[in-house]
């Protein structure tokens, strides 16, 4: 089933062979990948596992996805990537996208020459259903992104929405659940891959994990798309520190958990505090590890905080988020800065 998606260039596709992914087994001697034998630091001298084992064991323990069910991109952008070249004729093919959502599925589908379909969000920033399955009735897209908890609205949309538009959708799902582990009582679409192999989920352990300097991303999928993403990806995509990082921060689980609970107490009392300000307008609540909220004048705003030295996201240039700014929320003292300093506005 997943075989009629991809482009056939991909499914006739011979993948590179690595030494590393050659070798299995063990050894004492390794003469096999043309390395130095030595390096300037333990390990650096030679090619890192190009299937992440032991962090996807890892991840498996601290949270639950099961090792094959993983891969690990270069960040969750070179998945995405990947995907649209995977699945998208260039020239041909569309994916779709909701409007206001995170900007990189749109910008890896054109620098692939891969048409995108916007379907906007209701005015309540909610998945429209209807418009979304009349899209891929009439413009038959390969991948429909859907991002939940969304980047910037911070919405969470409910799984059983998410699973109408998988299940009509003939071609594949990807749901980004970057922000997943700030949400309350989540449900991940994880559980309806068994059911439906074209729903691929997007992890990350750039938000909550703390890692994004090592780029570490998740494909959580159908064996299906398993095959062919580690056919289709660089043999070395992930360097050797940064799985390493990557598995340092998942043995220190009980330590990100508790910093998901100090993000959200802040987010709490962000929210809290923006929606008391004289000039707020609207604050969109969120299950993410930001606040986006609606002024008078967002550029002014955004100005007169860079002025103080804080850097916020202006996102007004989306549709429907005219006059908006996102705030990450960050650690109790930036928040206590960012309160003063905007207390201090002069609307
Ligand atoms: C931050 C973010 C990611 C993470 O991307 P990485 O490449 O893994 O750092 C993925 N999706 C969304 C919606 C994001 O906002």
């Amino acid at each position: 089933m997943i075989d009629e998606l991809l482009n056939p260039w991909i499914r006739d596709l011979v993948p590179y062979s690595s030494a590393r992914s050659e070798f299995s087994g063990s050894a004492e001697i390794f003469l096999d990948a043309n390395e130095s034998w030595e390096g300037e630091s333990p390990e650096i001298n030679r090619y890192p596992d190009p299937f992440c084992r032991t962090l996807r064991m890892e991840i498996e323990r601290a949270m639950g996805f099961p090792f094959n069910m993983t891969a690990i991109g270069n960040g969750s952008d070179e998945i995405i990537d990947l995907l649209i070249r995977m699945f998208a004729c260039p020239g041909k093919d569309c994916i779709m996208v909701e409007r206001p959502t995170y900007g990189t599925y749109s910008v890896f589908a054109s620098v692939s020459g891969v048409d995108v379909v916007d379907v906007p969000l209701t005015a309540s920033l909610d998945l429209d259903i209807d418009a979304m399955l009349s899209a891929i009735r009439e413009k038959k897209p390969k991948i429909v992104f859907i991002c939940s908890p969304n980047n910037p609205t911070g919405r969470v949309y409910p799984l059983s929405s998410i699973l109408r538009v998988a299940d009509a959708n003939p071609g594949i799902t990807v749901v980004d659940e970057a922000y997943a582990d700030f949400a309350d009582g989540f449900s991940s679409a994880v559980s309806a891959i068994e059911d439906n192999p074209r729903i691929a989920v997007l992890r990350t352990l750039s938000k909550a994990f703390g890692a994004a300097g090592a780029r570490l991303g998740i494909l959580i999928s159908s064996p299906e798309v398993q095959k062919v993403f580690m056919k289709a990806k660089p043999p070395y995509n992930v360097p050797f520190p940064s799985q390493q990082a990557g598995i340092d921060a998942l043995r220190n689980i009980g330590r990100v958990r508790e910093r998901i609970k100090e993000t959200r107490d802040r987010r709490t009392d962000l929210a809290s505090f923006l929606s008391a300000l004289p000039y707020t307008m609207e604050v969109f609540p969120s299950e993410a590890n930001f606040m986006l909220f609606r002024v008078p004048d967002a550029a002014g705003l955004y100005s007169y905080l860079l002025d103080r030295g804080i850097v916020v996201r202006n996102r007004s240039s989306e549709p429907m988020l005219e006059n908006t700014i996102r705030i990450t929320i960050g650690s109790e003292e930036e928040m206590a800065k960012l309160k003063e300093a905007l207390s201090e506005w002069n609307y």
